[in-house]
């Protein structure tokens, strides 16, 4: 916090983690550009090209009316706490209102996405789902009236996919088929280890695939067993009961990315998991794309 505390600072950090000491241009990729007298703004020296920028153009920060030295502030706090920080506390710990404080966190959640995501899980893999959400008794009788009115299952169902000694991912399973979404994350070659859920029926074709029958009470069978996925939902609910309580459906995937990006990294330095989320700047989540307006 003491480090980052001033604008010109942040962005000076901000143009070493993205550039290395060489401002290229976002629009042509035109290196050396011109800086411009107020220190933060290049103009491009493509005589084409010849357009201004600034380091935030193109990341998650571009066109923001929050500060770098709050950005970086949210950043060292959402990426250092073990189980998220919610917008409400965030707000207090920034002096933000908690509508920036959302908005800044979900931001946030976007640099958490995984940097690799067509890499393939292989060698064993546990497969395992859990639902979230959808107490009728814990909502109010309006919001109960119009979700049963609705006649849409409040339940959102989740898959966690971890390679043992490898990455973990939680994700969204949606319209798709318990298959379709191991297919889709592991790799042919790979063993997956699963519940003996009827979903998962029929895998044991393409990748190797066991299955652990809890239901008659087997738990552990050889390298067959599926508790490590178990210990990542526990994680995951303690995320969203403990800190957020609760998560519209809506936003569900970002909260899956954000309990992954901070499962993986459980064994980094809080500096080095800072440095990873900065570096994955690439992108851009307007406020009308998050609250999906038309
Ligand atoms: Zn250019």
């Amino acid at each position: 916090m003491a480090v980052y505390s001033d604008e010109a600072k942040c962005r000076e950090y901000m143009e070493q983690m993205r550039w290395g000491g060489n401002p290229t241009c976002p629009f042509c990729g035109m290196n050396k550009p011109y800086k411009l007298k107020d220190g933060k703004r290049y103009r491009c020296k493509d005589s084409q090209c010849k357009r201004n920028f600034t380091v935030t153009v193109g990341t998650v920060f571009e066109n923001s009316k929050v500060k770098l030295s709050v950005w970086m502030a949210a950043l060292y706090l959402c990426t250092g706490h073990k189980k998220g920080v919610s917008s409400h506390q965030l707000a207090r710990d920034l002096g933000v209102t908690q509508k920036t404080a959302w908005f800044v966190e979900h931001r946030i959640r976007l640099l958490m996405g995984d940097p690799e995501p067509d890499v393939a899980m292989d060698n064993v893999v546990e497969v395992d789902e859990t639902y979230v959400g959808g107490k009728w008794d814990k909502m109010t009788r309006s919001r109960r009236k119009k979700h049963q009115e609705s006649g849409k299952d409040n339940k959102v169902a989740v898959m966690g996919l971890l390679e043992r000694d490898g990455k973990a991912k939680l994700t969204v399973i949606g319209t798709n088929t318990f298959k379709e979404v191991v297919r889709q994350h592991v790799a042919p070659s790979a063993v997956v280890i699963t519940d003996s859920h009827s979903g998962y029926v029929g895998l044991n074709q393409e990748p190797t695939h066991e299955a652990v029958n809890h239901l008659a009470q087997e738990f552990r069978r050889g390298i067959a067993y599926t508790n490590s996925v178990e210990g990542f939902f526990s994680v995951f609910k303690r995320t969203i009961f403990g800190t957020y309580h609760q998560v519209s459906p809506k936003h569900l995937h970002r909260y899956c990315a954000e309990t992954s990006y901070r499962f993986n990294s459980r064994k980094m330095t809080d500096a080095e998991r800072f440095e990873m989320a900065i570096s994955n700047t690439k992108g851009r989540l307007t406020y009308n794309q998050l609250i999906e307006k038309k």
